[in-house]
């Protein structure tokens, strides 16, 4: 089967994107459903998570100061 440039609506932003025939088959190897949105959305949610996993990375940097309570009697 021969695959074709396909025009493919997003369905977050509703634009039109081409869904290219090389992109089909990358899909089509791999067993994926087609993608439901732009490249563009794409890339803002890849955009997204990264920021989410720095914010989760900030979050989980407890830092535990040993308070070291040395009593010198003399
Ligand atoms: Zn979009």
């Amino acid at each position: 089967m021969e695959l074709k440039d396909e025009a493919r609506t997003c369905r977050y932003c509703t634009n039109l994107y081409i869904w290219s025939a090389g992109e089909q088959q990358y899909y089509n190897e791999r067993v994926l459903n087609p993608p439901e949105r732009c490249p563009e959305c794409r890339a803002k949610k890849r955009q997204m998570r990264r920021e989410e996993m720095v914010t989760l990375k900030e979050g989980k940097g407890e830092h535990y100061e040993a308070n070291r309570i040395s009593q010198d009697t003399k």
